[in-house]
């Protein structure tokens, strides 16, 4: 099969994931991004839910570019404030990707949670859409807590604060193969895989 795929993003790590991924289960597809398309507008991220986020991006990718489109939407849902900062997570201090704003605002909400009461998730959701207006989208997550200083220097976002269930290191203290291989995007993206074939063949 020969065939391109957008996944609806300008991050590289994120498209060398999909890629990755894709390569065994799918050979000949080649996972093409944002930046190797002519530009479109881009509707602001206005969903309630992470999977209603990821289907809006790749339903208006197909819209733009008629190619099959992946689009993911994700975020950080802490027990104690009710599942926020969630869909608003990019943009918690009130400023889009300001990712030592965004953390330090979340620390000093959870600054008297005691620590058998910080229990989080990161959450991903995955859509896929195609041309003939097939869909699929699912959602997967990685439960953890949020401690209460930042350690590590991989990653980005939420990860210096964020330590997985069954870890001792945070997030961003494991290399980029072992985020992938148990985080929220790494099981969203491996879940959507084995869909993509038959997908594909009747776009
Ligand atoms: P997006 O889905 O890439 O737009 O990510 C939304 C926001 O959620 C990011 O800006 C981060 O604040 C947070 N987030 C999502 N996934 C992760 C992760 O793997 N690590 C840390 N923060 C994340």
């Amino acid at each position: 099969m020969s065939a391109r795929l957008l996944l609806a993003t300008r991050n590289p790590g994120k498209l060398a994931e999909l890629q990755r991924l894709l390569e065994s289960a799918v050979p000949g597809v080649a996972v093409v991004g944002l930046r190797d398309v002519p530009e479109y507008p881009e509707a602001p991220e206005t969903g309630v839910t992470f999977a209603e986020n990821a289907l809006l991006k790749a339903r208006e990718a197909v819209r733009y570019t008629g190619l099959p489109a992946v689009a993911d939407d994700s975020g950080l849902s802490v027990d104690a404030l009710n599942g926020m900062p969630g869909v608003l997570s990019a943009r918690w201090s009130g400023r889009h990707g300001d990712d030592d704003a965004n953390t330090a605002l979340l620390l000093g909400q959870l600054a008297d949670v005691p620590d058998e009461r910080r229990g989080a998730a990161f959450v991903c959701a995955a859509a896929i859409v195609t041309p003939n207006g097939a869909e699929r989208v699912l959602e997967r997550s990685w439960r953890g807590r949020v401690v209460r200083g930042k350690r590590g220097g991989n990653g980005f976002g939420y990860d210096p604060v964020f330590v997985p269930d069954g870890l001792d290191l945070t997030a961003a203290e494991l290399t980029a193969a072992e985020k992938d291989a148990r985080s929220h995007r790494g099981q969203a993206f491996a879940a959507l895989v084995p869909l993509v074939p038959e997908l594909l063949v009747r776009s």
